[in-house]
């Protein structure tokens, strides 16, 4: 089954088995009274309903490219997270002010076995499928999915609470309520932030993923021919929608036809493994020959002299023309430009006749 189909085929359940919690916590808190275990339904509520927006971010997201969009609507998915997260906020700001309410105008909640059975199967129903849904949606790499089942276990330790406070007031007569109650809203309100951070850390664009950038790398530096690679980017538009680049290193004595295969095949095997479009950027390496070994040597002694200067690659030297090209990758929050430039001084002054012409490239991935 693909991707979309199965977050929607587990959000429909998500929204069936929170309906039915929603109903029968319903009914047990407006009979016993306890706001604890109503506000517990009201949290129940608001799953069905991240749910329900998670089926419709998938069905929106699955749209076919089109002229307007050529990229694709998969970041609606990153929208629909944001949403969510907003929901759960709310829900718990709701939580909170009813508990603050309770505190302050205690009244004593009844309960009978039958309702506490209830609560004790709903903590466990919740569980379980909270786990299921964690389950698919590591499978299938969706956010949302794994979001709402690590969501929906924290719900089953609130309705556990819920459960607890119950049970304190029948055997000590002690009213909790309301304090649980907090508890639950501060949860729910934490759990909100979180999510709410997550999303839109994906919507700003973060760091690639480590592991995914390696095995990559791992696939182009297979290839024969290919020195190393460098600058690996990737662009998101969307979980499954990933456009990206990188430089590979290749003897200079490679003519167009040879570099047109190898570009090629490594674009097509990087898609049909990993889903990525890859464009494929050369640097030629011609640096076994005097002067250019000497200075290429000289030029990573000078960068060895600057922790902030974490990579140096695309060095190429012409001779002829006594131009030296190559690039700099400098830790973020450092002064970039100042340490260029006195590595550049450094060169000059050891290689008057040259030119040196560096580029500073971003730390985009590992
Ligand atoms: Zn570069």
């Amino acid at each position: 089954m693909d991707r979309s189909k199965t977050i929607i085929r587990t959000s429909f359940l998500g929204i069936g088995v929170n309906l039915v919690l929603v109903l029968f916590k319903m009914i047990v808190g407006l009979l016993s009274g306890s706001v604890a275990i109503i506000l517990d339904a009201v949290n129940n509520l608001s799953d069905a309903l991240s749910s329900a927006i998670t089926i419709l971010g998938a069905k929106l997201s699955a749209r076919k490219p089109d002229k307007r969009h050529p990229y694709g609507y998969g970041r609606i998915e990153y929208l629909v997270s944001v949403v969510i997260a907003v929901i759960v906020l709310l829900a718990g700001v709701a939580a909170a002010k009813e508990s603050v309410e309770k505190i302050l105008h205690p009244s004593a909640a009844e309960y009978s076995t039958v309702m506490l059975l209830v609560i004790a199967v709903a903590v466990v129903v919740k569980y379980l499928f909270g786990r299921y849904v964690r389950s698919i949606g590591h499978r299938v790499q969706a956010n949302s999915l794994v979001a709402s089942g690590a969501d929906a276990q924290n719900d089953a330790l609130v309705s556990l609470g819920t459960l607890a406070g119950a049970l304190v007031s029948i055997f000590l007569h002690w009213n909790i309520e309301g304090y649980i109650g907090l508890v639950i809203a501060l949860l729910i309100i934490k759990s909100g932030v979180e999510l709410l951070i997550e999303a839109l850390d994906t919507v700003i664009g973060t760091r690639t993923d480590a592991e995914l950038a390696g095995k990559i790398k791992q696939a182009i530096r297979s290839f024969e021919g290919v020195g190393d690679v460098f600058d690996l980017t990737l662009n998101y538009y969307g979980p499954t929608q990933i456009i990206g680049s990188a430089h590979i290193e290749v003897a200079d004595t490679m003519d167009a036809r040879q570099l047109h295969r190898l570009t090629r095949a490594i674009s097509t095997r990087i898609f049909s493994e990993f889903g990525v479009i890859l464009t494929v950027g050369i640097y030629a390496r011609n640096d076994s020959s005097e002067p250019s070994a000497s200075i290429r040597s000289t030029l990573e002694q000078i960068c060895a002299q600057y922790p902030e200067v974490q990579q140096m690659h695309g060095f190429y030297c012409d001779e002829k023309e006594k131009h030296v090209m190559f690039d700099l990758i400098v830790s973020f929050g450092t002064d970039e430009k100042a340490i260029e430039s006195k590595v550049v001084e450094m060169m000059k002054a050891a290689y008057p006749a040259y030119h040196f012409d560096p580029i500073l490239d971003s730390d985009f991935s590992d």
